[in-house]
């Protein structure tokens, strides 16, 4: 029998009771859906948020020792089925099997990094102008926090969520993209194996506009963690600010890679290549503008085509370099740019249709574009597929303004030997990553995450050292003993 159960409400996996039907589909074989279910409505998701809300109260008295625990034992049960998650992983999203893996083992490694935050998390002790006075600051959790999730992560990203929300005592309704909700349930029911307590994990499947309205409109929710686009994001943002709650938005990209004339270009070559296609463009943190020097651009261009050529492209389970666009909307969204950029005057190099041989699936061929100039919306937009757009500036200062030259501010990266030349890119640069000599794509766990500009609200960094400050409360005490 299919399973029709991706609610998760209160230790419960019960039905949507929306009339909405969704139908979950591998991208790679469009026509063979993995699932159908109900979404949830707005009623479910408000009861969640009541269950979340109740169960607070419990679970913030757990000791770090409880919550340090489960968390360790959610990151084991993740490494023992990373093969299995894996599959699931390409099956509904469609990435290479080995990126799959690799997401998968992220995940378990960033349960790993939180739980250790449940001993240490903490306020600080601050010397006090007053002798009589002790002053120090103390963290609470929040409550109940949302964590609203897009699909191109859908492991990593609601892993790197959860875990910094429940490891400082915080309940959660996470409500992740309808394109990955059977990656999203694995994830749930490892967490309800682990021995999380009913009512402190809730998970809905629903659309954006009713479910993950309501989870930013109630009353009930004390702050929300979005990562997903940027209009989106600002609407949640906005809508927090009226509510006057804590929001966390992690946004689009629009992420440069300059290339100097003293950079190793093969390096740089490989670099843009791995940034632009490895996860078929759809990373917040892709490679979209190749920012060259004019006196490498010509050499570089050519090691670019030529590598973007030798790709393989296929279904994520046979593990090519390239597997299809997660969904119909977004293939289309490829075809369109590709249709915007000829259209503006950019010059195709090459891809920029379907492959041979590939008769379903959402495939398309890596597709590289030259003579874009920042005025041209290719240059601007975020496409988030496997488009590339080769841009040449003729000295350090002109690639600095071409690259700052959008809205976005995510990644960012940069091709030198000559390391004073690093250092003042990373000074100049707006964007919240820097890679010198780095792709734009990756990060480390234990290194603050986030963008700039329109890519973040900028109200506290994911990921690194003090993530979970999002998640808390500070209170400074002052303590005058009688
Ligand atoms: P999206 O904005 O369409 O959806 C993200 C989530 O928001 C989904 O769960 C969706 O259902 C929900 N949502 C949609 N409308 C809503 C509403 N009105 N109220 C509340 N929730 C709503 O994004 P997507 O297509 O899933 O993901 C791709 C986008 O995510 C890209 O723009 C990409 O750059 C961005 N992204 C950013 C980061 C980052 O860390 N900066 C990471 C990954 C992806």
């Amino acid at each position: 029998m299919t399973d029709t159960q991706y609610q998760y409400i209160d230790g419960e996996w019960i039905e949507g009771d929306s009339d909405d039907e969704m139908t979950v589909r591998n991208p790679a074989v469009p026509d063979d859906p993995l699932a159908t279910f109900p979404r949830a409505d707005r009623e479910q998701a408000r009861n969640a948020v009541n269950v979340a809300t109740e169960a607070s109260e419990t679970w913030e008295e757990t000791t770090p020792d409880e919550r340090d625990s489960l968390l360790y034992d959610v990151a084991d049960l993740i490494d023992d089925n990373v093969d299995e998650l894996a599959q699931t992983l390409t099956k509904e999203e469609g990435k290479a099997i080995s990126s799959s893996r690799g997401e998968v083992s992220r995940a378990a490694e960033i349960f790993r990094f939180f739980a250790s935050y449940a001993r240490t998390a903490t306020g600080e002790t601050i010397p006090s102008s007053d002798p009589d006075t002790f002053t120090y600051t103390i963290r609470e959790p929040l409550g109940t926090v949302a964590l609203v999730t897009p699909w191109n992560f859908p492991i990593a990203t609601p892993s790197w969520k959860l875990a910094t929300a429940l490891v400082t005592g915080n309940t959660v309704v996470f409500k992740p993209s309808s394109q990955t909700p059977m990656i999203a349930k694995r994830l749930v029911e490892l967490l309800e194996l682990a021995g999380i307590p009913d009512g402190v994990v809730n998970l809905v499947v629903g659309s954006g506009s009713t479910v993950g309205d309501e989870l930013t409109m109630n009353d009930g929710i004390d702050g929300v963690s979005f990562t997903g686009s940027t209009g989106v994001g600002r609407q949640i943002a906005q809508a927090a600010a009226d509510r006057g709650i804590p929001i966390q938005t992690e946004m689009g990209g629009k992420n440069p890679q300059v290339v100097l004339p003293d950079a190793d270009i093969e390096d740089a070559a490989d670099a843009a290549i791995g940034g632009a296609f490895g996860l078929t463009g759809q990373a917040c943190t892709a490679t979209s503008r190749l920012i060259a020097h004019e006196d490498v651009v010509d050499e570089l261009t050519d090691a670019v085509v030529e590598r973007a050529e030798s790709l393989s492209i296929g279904p994520g389970m046979d593990d090519p370099d390239m597997g299809p666009a997660v969904s119909e909307e977004q293939d289309e969204t490829n075809f369109d740019y590709i249709d915007i950029a000829k259209e503006e005057g950019a010059t195709l190099l090459t891809g920029g249709t379907r492959p041979d041989g590939l008769e379903s699936g959402y495939y398309i061929e890596p597709t590289v574009f030259t003579d874009v100039t920042s005025d041209m919306r290719i240059a601007q937009e975020e496409v988030f597929g496997p488009v590339l757009s080769i841009m040449e500036a003729s000295d350090f200062d002109g690639a600095i303004k071409m690259a700052n030259d959008v809205e976005f501010g995510l990644s960012s990266s940069v091709f030198t030997a000559d390391m004073a030349s690093a250092r003042r890119f990373a000074n100049a640069i707006e964007a919240g990553v820097v890679k010198i000599n780095g792709t734009t794509t990756g990060s480390q766990i234990q290194m603050p995450f986030g963008g700039m500009k329109a890519s973040s609200s900028e109200t506290q960094k994911e990921m690194g050292q003090t993530a979970y400050e999002f998640y808390t409360h500070e209170k400074a005490v002052y303590r005058t003993d009688p």
